[in-house]
């Protein structure tokens, strides 16, 4: 089936009130997923409804959080001063996306909306107990990313919504926010694993309140709520190879695919794990 109309709103109202009429067309932002889906005839669309020049892309904080605009591009992101003091991980995941054509481009929401179990800028935000604003028509909705997606490819957003920016609270103190992606090669690739922390850290190199996300280990980016209890109150160096295999074990289930077999993600996320802790230790 063939594209027959690519629609450009004037405004986000305008977009709100077509989608409302026609919950069936497509939202397109940077057309990095989008385009390359139906090129390989993944995905059949016939009304493209263009956001790229509508959708917010502020990165400032507002009423005490980090607001990032669904329109900001990983290239932003990436560059941006405040992500970098509030929330290094994401900083870092952001510029691991594609490579840096690709950055310019590619949306923080279109990355979410596309819920790839792979999609890099998720677990940096699952691990800072990200929100997402909404917007239906004049509704309004906040939700936490931990509720977003609910399958390869799905996610709990309408067919008349449009994600308008994602939150991050200011964490309370000196902290650790690292995420890791391990890939075939350094540019262009998908993760065959990614893994973010986000955790406060006492005087004594205690993680506090530990917050893990791994990306490419189960249908959806997952939190990995083993881990969390097993590192709460812990220093890095206490924790064994072997407590933290079968917490990691119990929250992770990988497939094989085309990118690499289970077991290989199963050994890497120990091994992506021990090495971040390794560098708390020696922070
Ligand atoms: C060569 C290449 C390399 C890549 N490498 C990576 C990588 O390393 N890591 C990675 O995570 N991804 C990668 N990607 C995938 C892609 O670049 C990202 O997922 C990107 O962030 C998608 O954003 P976009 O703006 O291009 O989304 P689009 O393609 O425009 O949209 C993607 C989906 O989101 C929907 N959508 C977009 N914005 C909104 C919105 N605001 N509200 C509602 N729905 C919306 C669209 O309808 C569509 O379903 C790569 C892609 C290519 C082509």
């Amino acid at each position: 089936m063939a594209i027959e109309s690519l629609i450009r709103p004037r405004g986000l109202d305008e977009a709100l009130e077509l989608l409302k009429k026609h919950p069936d067309w497509s939202p397109v932002a940077g057309g990095t997923d989008l385009m390359v889906q139906i090129r390989a005839h993944r995905r059949e669309e016939k009304h493209l409804l263009d956001l790229s020049a509508i959708l917010p892309r502020h990165i400032e904080i507002r009423d005490g959080a980090l607001s990032i605009g669904a329109g900001a591009s990983m290239d932003e992101i990436a560059r941006s001063p405040l992500v970098r003091e509030i929330c290094p991980a994401l900083s870092e995941a952001a510029s691991q996306v594609g490579a840096w054509p690709i950055q310019c481009r590619a949306t923080l929401g279109g990355n979410l909306v596309n819920a790839s179990p792979a999609a890099d800028t998720a677990p940096p935000l699952l691990a800072a107990d990200a929100s997402l604003n909404l917007a239906s028509g004049d509704t309004r909705r906040k939700l936490p990313l931990r509720n977003f997606f609910t399958g390869p490819g799905t996610t709990v957003l309408g067919g008349d919504e449009i994600l308008l920016s994602v939150e991050i609270n200011r964490t309370r103190g000196p902290g650790l926010s690292r995420f890791e992606k391990l890939g075939w090669r350094r540019e262009q690739i998908i993760s065959v694993i990614s893994l973010a922390i986000e955790s406060e850290i006492d005087d004594e190199g205690r993680l506090l309140d530990p917050r893990l996300a791994f990306g490419a280990v189960a249908s959806t980016p997952r939190r990995a709520p083993h881990l969390e209890a097993l590192l709460k109150g812990r220093k890095a160096e206490s924790v064994g190879r072997e407590e933290l295999e079968a917490a990691i074990f119990e929250d992770i289930s990988p497939i094989d695919d085309l990118r690499s077999p289970a077991w290989y993600r199963k050994l890497a996320a120990v091994v992506m794990l021990q090495r971040m802790l390794r560098e708390v230790q020696h922070a």
